[in-house]
């Protein structure tokens, strides 16, 4: 993802509804690219601000600990990440067994063939 991609996910990350599978190269870019990472703390502030403008007075100490409510933020989005990662090895892994299994059995129904 570059610079300008990441600029047009904000918006949808922010609201949580960007794409799972943009997920991932957001993240990554967040964490390599400084401008793109102080960029979604101006409009995670904003969007706290704005957006939970009804509920701000209760969250006074949120707005005080936006730094790290953004991070626990982005590791709520990065734990999805990660269990769409393990969703996707078990998937993987379940084809191949299935796979392994249906080469085996068709194996063995060529060995029968062949040995009677
Ligand atoms: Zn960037």
């Amino acid at each position: 993802m570059n610079c300008k991609e990441f600029n047009k996910n904000i918006d949808s990350f922010l609201k949580e509804k960007i794409d799972e599978d943009l997920l991932e190269d957001f993240i990554e870019h967040y964490k390599m690219c400084k401008s793109c990472n102080e960029e979604l703390e101006i409009y995670f502030l904003a969007h706290k601000i704005f957006d939970n403008s009804e509920d701000l007075g209760e969250n006074v100490n949120e707005k005080y600990n936006l730094k790290e409510s953004l991070v626990n933020f982005i590791k709520e989005k990065e734990d999805i990440v990660y269990r769409n990662y393990k969703r996707d090895f078990i998937f993987k892994m379940m084809f191949l067994i299935g796979d392994g299994m249906s080469i085996g059995l068709a194996a063995y129904f060529i060995y029968i063939l062949v040995t009677l």
